[in-house]
């Protein structure tokens, strides 16, 4: 079953619980979302395991 899935994760900046709407129709994805408290640019990695998005955040100075 294929649908947007909400996700509450912490900011990697400012450490608040934030909700993310993640797209389960794609298995593997990584996109960037701003912040909805501090408004910096988040990396949000997500793979989707058993239907079940996992997600990874990292901040922009991180490296891949
Ligand atoms: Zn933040």
């Amino acid at each position: 079953m294929y649908a947007y899935q909400p996700k509450k994760t912490a900011c990697p900046y400012c450490g608040e619980i934030i909700e993310l709407l993640i797209d389960c129709s794609v298995d593997e994805q990584r996109y960037i979302e701003d912040c909805q408290v501090c408004c910096r640019p988040i990396t949000i990695n997500v793979s989707i395991e058993n239907g079940d998005p996992q997600l990874s955040t990292f901040d922009e100075n991180d490296t891949f």
